[in-house]
């Protein structure tokens, strides 16, 4: 049936929250849909705030920025971003290890079979072969510290990889909330204290602010962020617990001066009862140490950040508290829940805002049509996309934790013997039979992030995609030292990523 477009009445959008959930789906619904069609309203409280810490990305943020039409340079500078091409991980098999999980691909696809299997081959046969990280770009230039934009040529060896970003998470939601009020969006300042709802479908209405005033809606979008308010607290959608995978519940938060290298990546060094992040952005370095308060009092764990710091804190640490899982449904009514209203996954992948960033794509594509009451199977579908989203990141997430050899952490000895996700236990006994490593069409992660992660974690495969014996080994051993050399070469072209930096921003 042909939809009609730009209707006498528009449907009414209330997103409550102004995070950066809140003001990403407010930019990405203004920017998507036909405001003849759809009407945006943001509310925000200053009396509650943000949770104002996510600094870190994937490179799907880019396209989201794309999307809206932003100035790189100028978002940059706006939000003193640097570049991320990958996550380092000291520390996660035992004390002194560490790997990166890169932004981009490992090797090329050779005869048609993709690189990973080449590799397991050529390992396994006692071949000259180097660690499977030696053949990534991204690798390498993290390693170098150096950083340029990828090459538009696909057969070059700069082709190989992408970046995202590390931002002010704060600077970020001012800077889209400034883009989306200049496009339409009406921001309100108040406090939600009442929701009133339709007596026969339970759906919301409309919401009574402190200052009295009403706000009536069609669709609802809840991002007030851990209190859930529509869709948790008001229409009671049930939430499903991971903290039995994903014990981790606190995080201590304090940004520092730079000391250390300006790197292109984030670094997540283990400790005893969690995990450090160090996110260098160009005024200031963010860090924070994700613990278990299972496996850790709450000073013991602000002492360990302390100790870790490479220069005294700016501001006082903040603490801030959470449980791993998700709401059971994300759409419930005329309710949908995005961000941390509907779920949370700690931030060891930076996920939460491609969370954010995807739910707002789906919901633009699965949007109810003004004056049509809304059908619920766009709900059921809306719910469906959202549960793939989230069980593929926690299964991932537990990944890093289960192959650890940290013996005497008791926080560590649980998770390394813990019963795993039936799903997670299915792809690791794969990629151990055959080197096959999961590969999505729609959402996280691609095959060389869980490669990365496997390999880095100590899981080797036993064997490979038999497709990958039409390549003679000979012919093979050549190939692997070759794709070196070129990496090697690439590398050595690219400027310091903080100078790239200074030029780019400078230069806007
Ligand atoms: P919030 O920022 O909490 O915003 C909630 C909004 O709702 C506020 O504007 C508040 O005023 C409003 N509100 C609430 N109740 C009411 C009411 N009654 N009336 C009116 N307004 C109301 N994500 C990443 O992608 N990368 C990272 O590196 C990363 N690191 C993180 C580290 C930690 C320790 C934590 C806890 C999270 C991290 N995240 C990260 C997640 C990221 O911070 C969030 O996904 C993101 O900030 C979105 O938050 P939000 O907008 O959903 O919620």
């Amino acid at each position: 049936m042909q939809q009609e477009r730009g209707s006498a009445t528009p449907l009414r959008i209330v997103i409550v929250g102004g995070g950066t959930a809140g003001w990403m789906t407010a930019a990405g619904l203004s920017r998507l849909l036909d405001p003849r069609d759809y009407a945006v309203t943001l509310i925000e409280s200053d009396e509650i705030g943000t949770v104002g810490v996510g600094e870190a990305t994937l490179p799907h943020i880019k396209t989201f920025n794309d999307m809206l039409g932003l100035n790189e340079a100028e978002f940059m500078a706006a939000t003193q971003a640097s570049f991320k091409l990958g996550i380092e991980f000291v520390g996660w098999t035992r004390d002194g290890d560490r790997y990166i999980h890169p932004f981009g691909t490992f090797g090329e696809p050779w005869a048609g079979v993709d690189f990973q299997h080449h590799w397991a081959r050529a390992k396994l046969a006692g071949r000259e072969v180097a660690p499977l990280q030696d053949y990534s770009f991204a690798v390498a230039a993290c390693r170098a510290d150096a950083f340029a934009f990828p090459d538009t040529d696909s057969k070059s060896i700069r082709s190989t990889f992408a970046y995202a970003y590390h931002f002010d998470a704060s600077l970020y939601a001012a800077y889209i909330r400034r883009w989306a009020t200049a496009r339409g969006v009406r921001r309100i300042e108040g406090l939600v204290l009442d929701v009133a709802r339709d007596a026969d479908t339970g759906h919301v209405r409309a919401l009574t602010l402190k200052s009295g005033e009403t706000i009536e809606g069609d669709l609802f979008v809840d991002c007030s962020g851990f209190r859930s308010l529509l869709v948790g607290q008001t229409m009671g959608v049930g939430w499903q617990d991971w903290s039995e995978w994903l014990p981790c519940d606190r995080a201590w938060a304090a940004p520092c001066e730079r000391d250390g290298p300006f790197t292109p990546y984030t670094r997540a060094t283990a400790r005893e009862a969690g995990w450090m992040w160090r996110i260098p952005l160009q005024h200031r370095v963010g860090n924070g140490y994700v613990f278990s308060s299972r496996f850790c009092d709450e000073e013991r764990a602000l002492d360990t950040l302390l100790g870790h710091l490479e220069n005294p804190p700016l501001a006082d640490p903040r603490l801030l508290r959470f449980r791993a899982g998700r709401r059971e449904r994300m759409w419930a009514g005329n309710c949908v829940a995005i961000g941390l209203a509907g779920g949370f996954l700690e931030p060891l992948e930076s996920t939460s805002i491609f969370l954010v960033q995807a739910a707002v794509t789906d919901l633009a594509n699965l949007m109810p049509v003004p004056g049509r009451p809304i059908d619920p199977r766009l709900a059921a579908e809306f719910n469906r996309l959202s549960a793939i989203q989230y069980d593929r990141v926690r299964d991932f997430l537990v990944l890093h934790y289960i192959a650890n050899a940290r013996e005497g952490e008791p926080l560590w000895d649980h998770l390394r013997t813990m019963a795993l996700p039936d799903t997670l236990a299915h792809k690791i006994a794969l990629f151990e039979e055959s080197a096959a490593a999961p590969s999505y069409r729609y959402g996280l992660f691609s095959r060389d992030s869980w490669l990365s992660v496997l390999i880095g974690q100590g899981v080797e495969p036993k064997g490979y995609g038999r497709l990958a014996d039409r390549l003679p080994l000979d012919v093979l051993e050549v190939r692997l030292a070759d794709l070196r050399a070129r990496i090697d070469g690439g590398v050595a072209t690219m400027p310091a990523h903080g100078e790239f930096i200074a030029g780019y921003c400078a230069a806007r």
